[in-house]
């Protein structure tokens, strides 16, 4: 993982981009960055769409209990209301936000905040997810985190889902989606059809 050598303090405006698929570790990862920048003494706050309520309604919870407290938002723009003197801010499930967040971003970087957005980069069908792609676009810098395939180990790119249900923002846990590389979630979608 990528740090940056001088401290966590003292840092310009910037927009980092964790991303990856399902059970890669993107909110852990978010979480570990937050924690490093509230023990240099910087404001830290986390939001996520009040969409994601799958433990608690006001606590980013990664799957490994490692959690922090975050506000819930209805969108996108309210992160500007809500951040005014914060220096780093924390977005967590980012795909399920408009796509308003890419401004917001470029805002609140452009005012000297470090901002940090964790999300799926892609649906379970492989489709680029919300305002993650455009975001990827303008990071300063883009971490692509992996799960490892259920089947055969190697690096997972996809969330695949295994129950039958086609809309797109399904909230769950392991027993929903699996993890996939790209060979594996080709025969996977080859036996559905
Ligand atoms: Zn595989």
């Amino acid at each position: 993982m990528t740090e940056i050598l001088n401290g966590e303090a003292h840092r310009p405006g910037r927009i980092e981009v964790v991303c990856g698929s399902m059970f890669s570790g993107k909110t852990e990862e978010l979480i570990r960055r937050m924690k490093r920048a509230s023990f240099a003494r910087q404001k830290v706050e986390i939001f996520k769409p009040a969409i994601d309520t799958r433990y608690s309604e006001d606590n980013v919870v990664s799957h490994d209990q490692n959690s922090i407290r975050s506000t819930p938002i209805e969108s996108s723009g309210s992160i500007l209301l809500l951040a005014s003197d914060i220096d780093v801010v924390g977005i967590d499930e980012a795909q399920f936000l408009d796509n308003g967040l890419v401004e917001v971003c470029n805002e609140l970087a452009n005012r000297g905040v470090r901002v940090i957005v964790a999300g799926l980069d892609m649906d379970f069908k492989g489709v680029p997810f919300g305002p993650i792609p455009a975001l990827c676009a303008i990071a300063d810098e883009v971490t692509k985190v992996h799960a490892i395939c259920v089947k055969c180990g190697a690096l997972a790119y996809v969330s695949h889902r295994l129950v039958a249900n086609d809309k797109r923002v399904l909230l769950g846990e392991q027993d929903e989606y699996e993890p996939l590389c790209r060979d594996c979630y080709q025969k996977a979608i080859s036996q559905e059809k």
